[in-house]
Parts: C-alpha cells; sequence; structure tokens
C-alpha cells in the first residue's frame, strides 16, 4: 500500500489544529530493558525465571506442644524445632522471628508509630494509644540443644539469634527446642493478625492464635538471613517444613488448624465423628457441630482439658482457633481427582451468613484457583469467623463480616463475607505454596492474590461486585498526588497507600497483561508456569517478571518498568486529527468540490450585513464598470486541464488506477501521553454510516517516542469519530481527552437537603417493615 502511493498527492480535506510532532525525540527510556533493575541471574535463579540447577532451600521441622489458658488469655508452649542446611554455606548461628513482641510497649512497632490528635478521637483510636497497659511479647523461658543444654540467644526487638555450639555445614540438621508463654492480645481493643475476641452475652472466649510460637526466619540465596524487623506491615518469610502440634484446650472446646487431626477418637464425640466421615463424601456443606450444640457448650463451660493433635505436611507455619462457641461445618471438594475438606468454624453470631456462604467460599477457591495455578496440594482448607477481619496461614484463615444480631446484614457485609473468604483462602497458593518473601514485597502475594480473587469473584456470581481488579477501579489512586504514592517495588513496611500499592495496582496491572497486553491464552499459560516453576519454593519477583515473559514470548520490561518501577499512570489524548482522501486529479471532479467548499465557506458578518444593507454598488449600478475578471470563472475546467489528467493517468499502472479511485480516507492521528505510561492503543472509530471498528495498537507504537506520536488509519468509510480505550481496558485516568471531535460528557450534581443518609441495610428495612405491619 505505502510504495503504491508514491506519487500520488493527498488531498487534505479537514486539518485539526495540532502541533507538529517533534521527531527528533530519540528517549527510548520507557522500552529500555531491566538490566540494572533485575539481579544477574545466577545457578541459584535462571534468566528464565525459573529456580535454578542449584536452587537450594532450608527446612525448618517442628514439633509443638501448646496449653490455652482460658482463665487469663494466655498460652504456655514448647517446641522442638530440627533445622537442615540445605545452603552451601557453613552457619554458625540460626535467626527465629518472634513476632509477638510487637506488643512489647517499647517495640520498634510501637516507638515508631506516626500519629496526629484531633478534636474528635474514635475511641478506639485512643486505646491504640494507651495499648502498654497489655504485657505483651513472648517470654522466652529456655532454648536448649537437644541434650538439655543451654543456648546462647540474644533478642533483638521482633528477632531471636541462637548461636549454634558448633557449625552447621551444609545438609547437616540441628535439633534445639524452645520453651516459652505469652499472653494473648485482645484483637477488638488492640488489633493484630490474631487474638481473642470476648463475648459478654455468654461471658465465653473465641481465640484465633498465630505467630504464637519462635518460628524460623529465612535464609536464602538472595538476603542471607531475612530478618528485617517485624513493625506490623511487612509480613512474614518463613521456610517449609512438616509440623506435630498437639494443643491443649478446655474440654468442651472445637479446635481448628493448620492440618490434619490426628486423633478425632479422643476429642470428638461418635455422632460428630459420624458426621465428619458424611461430610468428607458430601458435596454440600455439612454441619458436624450445630448451632444447638454450639449454644449448649456456651451455657455449660465444662471443666477438664482435652488435647487435640494436628499434623501438617510441607506447610510453612502453623495457626489454629479455639472456642466452645464455635459450630463446625464441612464438605468435600474435588480437586483434579483428589478430596479437599473444606471446613468452617463460627460463632452463632455468624449465623445466617456463615452457615450459608463460608464454606462454598472456600470450596470455589480451591477449585477456580487450582485452574490457574496448581492444583491445592494440601488436605483440608479451613475459614474461622472471628475478631480478626481477614488473614491467612496454611490451610487455615480467620475472616470477618458478621450479619446484625437481627440476622439481617447489607449487601455489603455479604459480598464482604465471600470476598474476604476468597481473598484469605486464596493466599494458600500466594504466599503459603508460591512462597514469596512477604517481608521484603507484600505486592507479590497481595498483589497476585487479590487478582485471582478477581477471577473467583467474578465466577462466582455474574456482576459480582469486585472491589479491585477493573482497571477503572484504580483510576483514583493512580491520578492521586504522586507524594503519597511510591513504586510498587518498594519494601512492605514503607509502601504509602497500603491497599492501593500493594493489592489494587498489581492485581489491575496483571488484569490488563491479560485482557490487553498479552491476551488471555498466553497470560494463563505464563502464570501458570510462575505458579508450577515456584510452588514450595522461594519466588523474587525477577523470577516473577522473568517466567512471565519467558513462557509467553512477550516482551514485558517496558510494562514492569511502568506499572512495578513508577508512580506513572495513564492518560492518553487524542491531540488532533488529519483527514485525507487521495487527489484524484480528475479536473471535473477537484473543480467540483472546490467550489462546493466555497459555498460553505462561513459568510463573515459583515458579509452578511453589507448584503441587505447596500442596495447596490456602484459596478452594478454601472455597467460599463466590468471587464474580463469581472466573468472570469477559475474553477471552469479547461481543455488544458483535461489534457494534463488524461497524460497523467496514462502513466499509472491499473493497479495505481485502482487506488486512485479507491476513495479510501486517510486519517492521521496525533496522540499524546500525558500520564507517563506508555500504554497500548485501543481506538474506537464510528463511520458515518453508525457502524464501528475497534483498532489495538500494541504500546511498542510508543518506542520511538514516548510522549508523542502520530499514526495513520485507513478506511473505506468517513470516520465521524474517534475514541480511546471505549472498554476502559487501560485505567486512563482522564476519559474527556480521549474523543476526537472531543466529546460533552455531562457531570451530575447531587441535590439533597441535610438529612440522614439511606440506611444500607435493605434487608432490615424490609423485615422492620414487614414486622410493623405484622403488629398492625
Ligand atoms: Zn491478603
Amino acid at each position: 500500500m505505502k510504495n503504491l502511493l508514491t506519487g500520488l498527492v493527498f488531498f487534505g480535506l479537514a486539518a485539526a489544529p495540532f502541533a507538529t510532532m517533534a521527531q527528533s525525540n530519540t528517549d527510548q527510556s520507557k522500552f529500555k530493558q531491566l538490566q540494572q533493575e533485575l539481579p544477574t541471574p545466577n545457578t541459584y535463579r535462571s534468566a528464565s525465571g525459573a529456580p535454578g540447577h542449584q536452587y537450594w532451600q532450608q527446612r525448618a521441622d517442628y514439633n509443638i506442644k501448646v496449653e490455652l489458658n482460658d482463665e487469663k488469655q494466655s498460652i504456655t508452649g514448647s517446641e522442638t524445632i530440627t533445622y537442615t542446611n540445605n545452603s552451601p554455606d557453613v552457619l554458625t548461628y540460626l535467626w527465629l522471628q518472634l513476632d509477638q513482641n510487637i506488643y512489647e510497649p517499647n517495640s520498634m512497632a510501637n516507638s515508631t508509630r506516626t500519629g496526629e490528635l484531633n478534636q474528635q478521637m474514635p475511641l478506639r483510636a485512643v486505646e491504640y494509644m494507651t495499648r502498654e497497659d497489655f504485657d505483651g511479647g513472648f517470654k522466652i523461658k529456655s532454648v536448649k540443644d537437644k541434650n538439655g543444654k543451654p543456648l546462647k540467644f540474644t533478642i533483638n526487638n521482633t528477632m531471636m539469634r541462637v548461636d549454634l555450639p558448633a557449625n552447621l555445614n551444609p545438609k547437616q540438621s540441628f535439633t534445639f527446642s524452645i520453651d516459652w508463654n505469652h499472653n494473648i492480645n485482645n484483637q477488638l481493643t488492640l488489633g493484630g493478625r490474631s487474638g481473642y475476641e470476648f463475648f459478654p452475652g455468654d461471658g465465653n472466649y473465641l481465640y484465633e492464635m498465630a505467630q504464637w510460637f519462635p518460628r524460623m526466619a529465612v535464609y536464602d540465596d538472595v538476603n542471607g538471613w531475612q530478618h528485617k524487623q517485624f513493625l506490623g506491615s511487612g509480613e512474614f518469610a518463613l521456610p517449609f517444613g512438616d509440623y506435630k502440634v498437639s494443643i491443649t484446650v478446655p474440654a468442651d472446646h472445637i479446635v481448628g488448624a493448620t492440618g490434619e487431626l490426628q486423633n478425632a477418637s479422643q476429642v470428638l464425640t461418635s455422632t460428630q465423628q459420624k458426621r465428619w466421615a458424611q461430610a468428607a463424601k458430601s458435596d454440600k456443606p455439612i454441619v458436624i457441630v450445630t448451632q444447638e450444640e454450639a449454644t449448649k457448650a456456651e451455657k455449660n463451660k465444662a471443666k477438664g482439658t482435652k488435647t487435640w493433635v494436628y499434623a501438617a505436611k510441607n506447610v510453612r507455619d502453623f495457626a489454629w482457633a479455639s472456642s466452645r462457641k464455635f459450630i463446625w461445618d464441612a464438605m468435600n471438594v474435588n480437586v483434579a481427582g483428589k478430596n479437599v475438606l473444606a471446613m468452617s468454624y463460627y460463632p452463632k453470631e455468624g449465623n445466617p451468613l456463615w452457615g450459608q456462604y463460608s464454606t462454598e467460599a472456600v470450596a470455589h477457591t480451591l477449585e477456580v484457583y487450582s485452574k490457574h495455578t496448581i492444583d491445592y496440594p494440601y488436605p483440608v482448607a479451613i475459614s474461622v469467623h472471628g475478631p480478626v477481619g481477614g488473614m491467612e496461614y496454611p490451610m487455615i484463615s480467620f475472616n470477618g463480616y458478621r450479619p446484625e444480631p437481627d440476622g439481617t446484614y447489607s449487601d455489603r457485609t455479604k459480598y464482604g463475607l465471600i470476598s474476604v473468604i476468597i481473598h484469605e483462602v486464596g493466599h494458600n497458593f500466594f504466599p503459603m505454596i508460591i512462597n514469596s518473601d512477604e517481608r521484603q514485597w507484600t505486592w507479590m502475594d497481595e498483589g497476585l492474590n487479590t487478582f485471582m480473587q478477581y477471577l473467583a469473584e467474578q465466577v462466582w456470581e455474574r456482576n459480582y461486585p469486585s472491589r479491585r481488579g477493573e482497571p477503572k477501579n484504580i483510576v483514583d489512586y493512580m491520578k492521586s498526588a504522586k507524594n503519597t504514592q511510591v513504586p510498587i517495588m518498594t519494601n512492605s513496611e514503607s509502601v504509602l497507600q497500603f491497599g492501593n500499592n500493594a493489592y489494587g495496582k498489581p492485581a489491575t496491572a496483571l488484569n490488563v497483561l491479560r485482557e490487553t497486553v498479552m491476551g488471555r491464552e498466553l497470560f494463563d499459560y505464563a502464570f501458570k508456569e510462575y505458579a508450577r516453576r515456584w510452588a514450595f519454593k522461594h519466588p523474587m519477583p525477577a523470577d516473577f517478571f522473568r517466567t512471565m515473559e519467558d513462557a509467553s514470548g512477550v516482551d514485558l520490561d517496558w510494562f514492569w518498568r511502568g506499572w512495578f518501577y513508577t508512580t506513572d499512570h495513564t492518560d492518553i489524548s487524542i491531540e488532533g486529527v488529519k483527514w485525507y482522501t487521495i487527489d484524484s486529479q480528475n479536473p471535473e471532479f477537484v473543480s467540483a468540490q472546490k467550489r462546493a467548499e466555497q459555498n460553505k465557506a462561513p459568510k463573515t458578518l459583515s458579509e452578511q450585513r453589507n448584503l441587505t444593507d447596500i442596495k447596490k454598488t456602484r459596478v452594478e449600478l454601472r455597467p460599463e464598470l466590468n471587464d474580463f475578471y469581472n466573468s472570469y470563472d477559475e474553477l471552469a475546467v479547461t481543455a488544458a486541464d483535461q489534457q494534463r489528467y488524461q497524460g497523467f493517468l496514462k502513466g499509472l499502472t491499473p493497479e495505481q488506477k485502482k487506488t486512485l479511485d479507491s476513495g479510501l480516507n486517510f486519517y492521521e492521528v496525533g496522540f499524546k501521553n500525558l500520564g507517563g505510561l506508555v500504554m497500548p492503543l485501543i481506538v474506537k472509530m464510528t463511520f458515518e454510516d453508525g457502524t464501528e471498528e475497534v483498532v489495538n495498537v500494541p504500546a511498542e507504537v510508543w518506542r520511538y517516542n514516548n510522549e508523542e506520536i502520530t499514526k495513520v488509519f485507513v478506511t473505506e468509510k468517513p470516520v465521524v469519530n474517534f475514541e480511546l480505550d471505549p472498554y476502559l481496558q487501560t485505567a486512563d485516568t482522564e476519559l474527556s481527552n480521549n474523543y476526537f471531535p472531543r466529546k460533552l460528557a455531562p457531570s451530575r450534581f447531587e441535590i439533597f437537603q441535610q438529612q440522614q443518609r439511606n440506611q444500607s441495610n435493605p434487608m432490615q428495612r424490609q423485615t422492620t417493615s414487614q414486622n410493623n405491619n405484622a403488629g398492625r
């Protein structure tokens, strides 16, 4: 096409004003490969993003005994850890995490908390500031080797170093034990990822226990020991291992935990065991402990204790929950031919919502995530309801959202519950199995998991109100002040606007990759490959970036650079459009066209007034003043014009003649990158006859000039308007400049009177009005 048109003349029909584009801009920085930014590949981590042929990781196996004191809300525990050094390095000390120490009054988390005071302060915030009252933190009673000989240990805030009596050489193991106790935080006043809730109505406690034992830190090929202090936001870096945990609790408590129950016959009644066996074969939730039974236990408060024994293989942590208030249900989920038990533990305060949705949401999560990542490898998956709003551990998660005491609930509560369960159960995949370093990179688990959560929500129900994932939902964050944003590639403890930065933006970025940049097929294959490669291993950001490219054959360096290493946003505008058709050079046609244009030219105000004001001009009054030029028609076609045209035609090939007569329209569209992110151009053209065409131009269109470009579109039918990103795929922050010609977009102002906003619980409104009617 391009060659064919050489020598033909374009005829500009309409030219919109836009500045001549600077063609000399050779800044290609946005498409520069990520060379300095990514670590050099090595034998542990390969350039393809896969684990290298000498990849290694440490292992920590635990045997723990713990007793819950329901009177004092504390635990006493002892653990034996067998640590195996698979690294090529000789170790002289080990580091453990003491996360409970965040509750010590002088902890770094407490002393570095910034804050402000206002005239009006929520009670909870004041309680937060006076939390020194709580005697929190690990009380380490002893650290001993396997012969009972004390080991030297040093506590540095939330980390503890244990000095080894002898070098721990590669391939060697070291077994040691720790005795400790600690008070349990009241989650409702002190916050935290675990803790207890007291129910004043029946005088019972519900415990969600996590970070409750000294845990091995990760030693790896990237950081050495990952012992960055726990300040509350950066979560955990933990090695895999097998756990055996004996949990002693009041005799009428029900305990849910990471792993499989080893002594059901000792802790469950025969009826409960029967129901449990039934649930293991059911594709619908079966209640193992009913609400009636739980309510009875709340009143009786049995004396004595029971010990629940759990075992878990190849997990990176262990959490549990305990209460006599627990209702317990379960169902079987078939994951690629393997049976998994989906279960929920919740107090009666969670019903009716929890009985209806929790276990179904657990099962749904396992099914959808397994399809996109790896088959869920563990035997159980659990959702527990208690004070913690949402927190994940291997096989078990703690989730909030509770209906009103009258059993009604808002749609926010309903979808909030389903979403948080999908999210926290989804964390089994990221980071419990694909075990990224949460202390360093929040986005690697939260971002990937929030993206998967979005996919799972959309399969739960049509038009599910997903909060994150759709590009349009991240627009407000993307255009927020740059000094309130940091790049996604920022350490977990320094992230600003945590939810948007570490959850929303990376989740959206992945959705944009899947729908717009790579397409579903290439993306899904590469994403699954990342999960497969790094399951039960420790991936780093570069491993993810490299795998996504390596498995798809798509150069994504520009995308990672823009979305993960900068705070740029998408704002592309259509600056102008020049419309050309081919000048046929047929003098009859050209002349007619010029005459039409002359007739269309607007009359000036003076011309309009003079037309009526001036009755006769001098020349009209005196015809003798007319000469040749008064009757000369400059647009009249002459014989010479015709001759020239015939000569031109004779020089053309048949193909060239066809092009000349094609009537094609040529549009030179000018685009400006105002937001900084280079993104694909999704251009919708609406034609004169009302039909439409959408063209997707890859982001590489910006590679010679990151700021402004022109692109030519050739169409048979004349275009009446151009629209950029019509299906909201790119999180473009300013839509008003996406149209040519510009479109008036009506904004609506809300007119309201000073009055209370509508209650957001229509279910309660309806029930109340029904009750009122019934009473009359
Ligand atoms: Zn999360």
